[in-house]
């Protein structure tokens, strides 16, 4: 059997980095787009890396070239900002679409058409609960909330395809994006949870892992949420 090929976005830390790891300890070969090359090849030494920041849609292109075939893509990077919607700076709003958001799309319609050649492969995109109950960063929880619809809408337009997308929708991470929130709300969004903690990074890699890779394939086009009870629906 030859081995498996997988793409992922904002693998230099997080949950990103523990998906990576996740992915080599099972021997599937790993590119991973980063921001900066030389930094992520002291983190992610075991990667071929492609630098490219996806806040810039315009030159998308050069990214899309450089790309190898893969069986799988795991579109993971996102930021969120801490501006309220009334005070928004467009350059803020336009770099958080861009990574949240349409370089996902643009990505996903750039794969697509080696996974169909192929016969398939499986598309993992990181939501978050913010693209359900919405979020006080308005940008995020609609660039998340969208990242749930294309999800749906990706696996009715290829299922057929044998390509099976899906979302995973963390509630609160214990990540460096953590930062950007207030310590009185990271405690009362903790005691949201059954547990009372965040998850950790490796729990929602670990998710991701098996959405692209062993889960049964019937399952497409699903937003699987793991928030710990902080919105159970
Ligand atoms: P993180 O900040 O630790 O990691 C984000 C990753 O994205 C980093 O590797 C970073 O380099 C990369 N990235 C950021 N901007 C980029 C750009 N312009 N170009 C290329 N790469 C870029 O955050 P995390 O918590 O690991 O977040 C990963 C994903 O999980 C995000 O999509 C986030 O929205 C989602 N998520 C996080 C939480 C949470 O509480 N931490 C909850 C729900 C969803």
């Amino acid at each position: 059997m030859s081995t498996k090929k997988a793409i992922i976005t904002g693998g230099t830390r997080g949950i990103g980095y523990e998906a990576v790891q996740l992915l080599i300890k099972n021997n599937i070969e790993v590119t991973a787009i980063v921001r900066d090359k030389e930094k992520a090849k002291n983190i992610l030494p075991n990667c071929a890396l492609i630098e490219y920041d996806l806040s810039d849609l315009k030159n998308i292109k050069t990214l899309l070239n450089q790309l190898p075939e893969a069986d799988i893509l795991i579109n993971n990077a996102g930021i969120m900002n801490t501006c309220s919607i009334d005070d928004y700076p467009t350059s803020k709003r336009e770099a958080l679409m861009n990574i949240n958001l349409y370089t996902v799309v643009e990505l996903i319609d750039h794969v697509k058409h080696s996974m169909i050649k192929n016969g398939g492969g499986r598309i993992v995109n990181n939501a978050s609960i913010a693209g359900h109950i919405g979020h006080p960063d308005v940008w995020y929880g609609i660039s998340k909330a969208a990242i749930i619809n294309l999800t749906k809408s990706y696996a009715k337009l290829y299922g057929k395809n044998n390509i099976v997308i899906n979302t995973v929708a963390p509630g609160p991470v214990n990540t460096d994006l953590m930062n950007n929130i207030p310590v009185p709300r990271q405690q009362s969004l903790k005691n949201g949870s059954y547990a009372g903690r965040f998850a950790e990074p490796s729990e929602i890699a670990e998710t991701m892992l098996w959405l692209a890779t062993n889960s049964p394939s019937y399952i497409n086009g699903i937003c699987l949420d793991i928030n710990n009870g902080a919105f159970p629906r």
